[in-house]
């Protein structure tokens, strides 16, 4: 599932590729792909067509591309889902899950295409309108729920400490929480707890506030290690923009490390059932003591 560093590895590709790009012509050939468009295959291609790529931007895993589109819908939000990808290419030929094409004039009036290409299809875009928030920011109006991330300059690291101080949820189901800290996921925040040490389940109210702090710091650390190396995933769906593969060089140390031994004191990384999903941590630096509520 893409997270944090490879939506971000995408949205830097595609800003160096087509900012100023028009927009010649949309083709949808699977209509799931554009289902969180509600007003149809038609409209979408309509309101794209003959549109300008302003900017390519990112809050947590959401990115969208702002249009030219006066007075209408001005964002194209893409979601990745758990193996979307875009491709950018200069060739006709597509691939077999390719779901969205579109066809560019850049800036230098050369053609592109850019794909979205959707094996599982659990990703998907749409059209939306940018607002400006409570805050300041201009964000589509479907996304403008999700809180800062890590890595926007106006993220406010003591405000994210409070809210977790006062909840009596597990940490990492705090960090996981979009309203609060957006963009961090189940790889990277397993990362982050093993580097501070602290079980998955200790409830927010029971954290020091430099506990928290060292914990956002660690998922800083571990998310830029991850977007220099160009996206970490498991997941052999995703590639880099020009097709390269994405494949990581970061090194993990608890996420999918079960039965490994834990490079700090030796014991063995166990991963165990958590909410739907599954956590890895190691029994003797990050114990199952103090998550009483
Ligand atoms: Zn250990």
């Amino acid at each position: 599932m893409p997270e944090l560093p490879e939506v971000e590895t995408v949205r830097s590709g595609l800003a160096a590729k087509i900012l100023g790009a028009k927009i010649d012509e949309v083709k949808v050939f699977e209509n799931r792909s554009i289902r969180q468009h509600e007003k149809g295959k038609k409209d979408f291609q309509s309101q794209l067509a003959g549109n300008k790529v302003v900017s390519a931007n990112r809050r947590g895993k959401f990115m969208w591309l702002q249009l030219e589109n006066q007075n209408r819908d001005d964002a194209l939000v893409i979601h990745l889902g758990m193996s979307g990808q875009v491709l950018i290419h200069k060739t006709e030929e597509l691939e077999k899950h390719a779901r969205v094409v579109f066809d560019l004039t850049t800036k230098r009036n050369k053609k592109l295409t850019m794909r979205f290409v959707d094996q599982r299809m659990f990703g998907g875009m749409f059209l939306d309108s940018l607002t400006q928030t409570s805050e300041g920011d201009l964000l589509p109006i479907r996304v403008s729920h999700i809180a800062r991330d890590l890595f926007d300059p106006f993220v406010d690291d003591e405000k994210i400490v409070a809210d977790i101080l006062k909840r009596k949820a597990g940490i990492k189901s705090l960090l996981l929480n979009q309203a609060i800290v957006s963009g961090v996921g189940n790889i990277y925040a397993d990362e982050a707890l093993w580097q501070t040490k602290l079980h998955y389940l200790t409830p927010g109210s029971r954290l020091k506030p430099k506990q928290v702090h060292q914990t956002l710091a660690a998922l800083r650390e571990i998310m830029q290690k991850a977007i220099l190396a160009g996206g970490t995933s498991f997941d052999e769906q995703y590639v880099r923009v020009n097709g390269e593969s994405g494949w990581f060089e970061v090194e993990l140390n608890a996420y999918g490390q079960e039965g490994e031994p834990c490079a700090r004191c030796g014991r063995e990384i166990v991963r165990e059932a958590w909410a739907n999903r599954s956590s890895h941590r190691c029994p003797r630096c990050q114990p199952a003591r103090n998550l009483g509520g």
